[in-house]
């Protein structure tokens, strides 16, 4: 109320400057408002508007307010179309306010879907090709296709069309119910049925056999060689006995071919009967022999030579002197024996022939005679054998070795020129001779028939040899 009455008082005041004396004055409560309310500001759909009436009380004035509230909008019941729909796309409707307020308000609406025509067939399927078919919307021109998978063909059972044999292939053959289709599978070779191996010619020992094989199947064969086999020997037939000292023979035979091979058989030895039966009688130029007799042929079965008691074969005899290896050490080992003759002392000189184990069979004599020497040999038995004589002659030791020792012998009972003033010679003989009758014992410590030891006649022939001294060395009878 106090705003009022400010706001009444600035309006006085105004009439005042104005000119105008509008007459006011305050009177008691309360207003008085028989006037009519003047629409100040209309309200619309949204907004508020203003109404004022005027105090009646005279000289008054005062103005009373009063808010209009809000129409709100006013819609009618009908849409319009607005956007229109399409196949997939929303379309809209609207509708204004009746007010007249320029307001409105929009409804989408469904999308229409579309509009498919029939299905066209775009390739005809078959077994192993899809089916395929598309139809169109009539408002976008979209198209959709239908596909229908190959269903694969509808395989009949196989049927052959060619047996397989051992050595070729053979077909068969299926037929798809839908399609007419054809399929063939291979079927391999049986292979031959093999039969067991059979003798159809039996090897020999001179030819070879076959041995065949035919297939159950088809009655092809193979052959395979059969080797030779040995031999059918017999049992070995002896055809000539052995006998003692030729050989025998046996034979057998190849039943299959009548081969023949023949061995011979070991000659048999005589059987000895064990008794030795003198066949030759011993002497002095040969060895006796003996012989056992074969109890199968007869003949001698074993022969040895025999030599009577005393009887000596093959004995070396010498000159009796010195050993070499006595006169000369360079000569030491051999049985030679050496002879030296100072050749001053002409006439006979005699020395025994005396065997390597002891005995005297026989006398060299030995002549010197004007600067020469014979030698001859006299044994002392008839029946004594003398072989291989012979004797070197030497005119010093310095020429007596193994060679000259073994030289070719000097001719026996001839005269033979001696060059210096000593003859050292050597006398050897094999003999086969008698240990008894004329021939002796000879016992080198005994006394030779010159009555010095023939020890002392050696040591003197030795300082002969050596050059020292001489004298007569003639020994013997
Ligand atoms: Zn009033
Ligand atoms: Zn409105
Ligand atoms: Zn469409
Ligand atoms: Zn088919
Ligand atoms: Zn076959
Ligand atoms: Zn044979
Ligand atoms: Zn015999």
């Amino acid at each position: 109320m106090k705003s009022i009455q400010r706001w009444a008082a600035l309006l006085m005041a105004l009439c005042l400057l104005m000119g105008l004396m509008p007459v006011h004055a305050e009177h008691p409560p309360p207003h008085e408002y028989n006037g009519p309310w003047v629409t100040e500001v209309a309200p619309t759909c949204t907004t508020s508007g203003r109404r004022y009436t005027i105090c009646t009380v005279p000289d008054c004035g005062y103005i009373l307010y009063d808010t209009l509230a809000a129409t709100g909008h006013k819609w009618p019941t009908e849409w319009s179309p607005h956007q229109a729909a399409g196949c997939t796309t929303s379309g809209s409707i609207i509708r204004f306010c009746l007010n007249g307020c320029g307001s409105s308000e929009v409804k989408y609406t469904d999308p229409l879907g579309h509009s498919f025509g029939g299905w066209t067939v775009v390739t005809t399927g078959n077994c192993t090709v899809a089916a395929v078919s598309q139809r169109v919307c009539s408002r976008c021109g979209q198209v959709e296709t239908s596909t229908t998978a190959a269903p694969g063909h509808n395989w009949g059972a196989w049927v052959g069309v060619k047996t397989a044999s051992c050595t070729d292939v053979g077909v068969d053959e299926r037929t798809c119910s839908r399609c007419s289709e054809k399929q063939t599978r291979v079927i391999p070779a049986l292979l031959h049925n093999w039969g067991p191996w059979t003798t159809v010619l039996a090897p020999t020992c001179q030819a070879t056999g076959i041995s065949r094989s035919v297939c159950g199947r088809c009655g092809i064969y193979q052959d395979r060689v059969l080797p030779k086999v040995a031999h059918d020997w017999s049992a070995w037939t002896v055809t000539l006995a052995a006998s003692c000292g030729t050989k025998g023979q046996e034979t057998r035979t190849c039943s299959m071919c009548a081969r023949v091979e023949t061995r011979s058989l070991r000659a048999l030895k005589h059987v000895s009967d064990g008794n030795w039966i003198t066949v030759r009688a011993a002497t002095l130029r040969q060895r006796g022999l003996q012989a056992t007799t074969c109890t199968r042929c007869g003949q001698h079965a074993s022969t040895r030579t025999y030599a009577p008691r005393g009887y000596r074969y093959e004995v070396w005899a010498r000159g009796f002197g010195p050993l070499a290896g006595q006169a000369s050490s360079s000569l030491s080992g051999l049985t030679d024996r050496l002879i030296a003759i100072d050749m001053l002392q002409e006439g006979e000189h005699r020395f025994p022939l005396t065997t390597d184990d002891g005995w005297q069979i026989g006398t060299v004599v030995a002549t010197v005679a004007g600067g020469t020497l014979k030698v001859s040999l006299k044994q002392l038995s008839e029946p004594t054998v003398l072989r291989e004589k012979q004797w070197q002659l030497f005119s010093g030791l310095h020429e007596v070795n193994v060679l000259s020792l073994r030289a070719a012998s000097m001719p026996f009972d001839m005269p033979v020129k001696v060059s210096g003033p000593v003859a050292i010679f050597s006398v050897s003989t094999l003999t086969n001779y008698y240990q008894g009758n004329e021939n002796k014992i000879l016992h080198e410590a005994g006394l030779s028939p010159d009555g010095s030891s023939y020890t002392e006649l050696n040591e003197r022939m030795t300082v002969l040899m050596r050059g020292q001294g001489s004298g007569r060395l003639t020994v013997g009878p």
